[in-house]
């Protein structure tokens, strides 16, 4: 099967090429993006439009897989262009109102935020459309269904179009065209057992092709979730036996960095290969999310 045509435009995230993508489909009357990436990189994504002669006021939708801020830290200004902006309805609020999304993530950046991530400006109401599992949505010719597939976060949708997902982070990041799939389980919803179920129901959708957010096409699908179910398993394990050591926040996230190494030396990845995850997916702050997934489930 050829793949149908679309783009994948590259954010260059902190001048890294490979890390975010923004994902481009034509229709009869403009352009749908599947997420739009931070703030950031907005500058890069209009390069990389223009480039390929398209114009901002041809954007007529973004389809948000989630609301984290590589994701959706642009559809604001989008909407500020005209665009519609699809999210399912738990991420819609932070979308209108997104002042409490703002100060959890500059509790945890600080005075990095403007670098990383950029401006996140409010959608207005009547521009946010809530899209729910199994919807089924048309835009000017082009059929999109949204599957409900929580794990990474609780309001995550994947959407399937001509016989490709755009897996947001349900995925998992893949990058550097390699096979090697990270689990990137940030706070405060990683949720193990809710993942699981997700990957089976991505599974069940038996699509051609998987298009990560982080990076890419890629046209073995079966592969990346068997790699993702994989990791899942051994994460699990892995806390089983951490735990009942009552490990420090230090050394929980040390020891969590060493098991992502050995998952990815595993698969035959060297040092410097697997360096390229930490942009895409930090260690540090996927260690915090399953540690909190703990206490919050596990630990009684
Ligand atoms: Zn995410």
């Amino acid at each position: 099967m050829t793949q149908p045509s679309f783009w994948t435009l590259d954010g260059l995230y902190l001048n890294q090429p490979g890390i975010i993508a923004v994902y481009a489909i034509p229709h009869d009357y403009g352009i749908a993006l599947i997420d739009c990436g931070p703030g950031s990189t907005r500058t890069q994504i209009l390069r990389a439009l223009d480039a390929r002669g398209l114009a901002p006021h041809q954007i007529t939708d973004v389809l948000l897989t989630h609301i984290h801020l590589d994701h959706a830290g642009a559809a604001g200004w989008w909407a500020q262009q005209g665009a519609r902006v699809h999210v399912h309805p738990v991420g819609a609020p932070h979308l209108l109102n997104p002042e409490k999304l703002l100060a959890s993530a500059l509790r945890i950046y600080g005075d990095d935020m403007e670098r990383l991530w950029g401006a996140f400006l409010p959608v207005p109401r009547e521009q946010l459309i809530e899209q729910t599992d199994n919807a089924a949505l048309s835009i000017g010719g082009q059929e999109f269904l949204a599957l409900h597939t929580p794990g990474h976060a609780e309001h995550h949708i994947a959407y399937l179009w001509n016989g490709i997902c755009f897996s947001g982070d349900v995925g998992g990041v893949r990058v550097g065209g390699l096979k090697h799939t990270r689990l990137p389980t940030p706070p405060p919803e990683f949720h193990l057992e809710k993942w699981r179920a997700s990957v089976a129901r991505l599974r069940a959708a038996n699509f051609k092709f998987i298009a990560p957010a982080h990076f890419g096409l890629y046209d073995d699908p079966a592969t990346q979730l068997d790699q993702l179910a994989r990791n899942l398993d051994a994460l699990e394990t892995w806390l089983q036996a951490e735990m009942p050591n009552a490990p420090t926040t230090e050394t929980f996230r040390a020891d969590f960095a060493a098991l992502f190494e050995t998952l990815a030396r595993a698969d035959g990845y060297t040092r410097a290969q697997t360096a390229v995850f930490e942009a895409a997916a930090g260690s540090a702050m996927s260690a915090d999310g399953v540690y909190r997934y703990w206490k919050k489930y596990r630990a009684a």
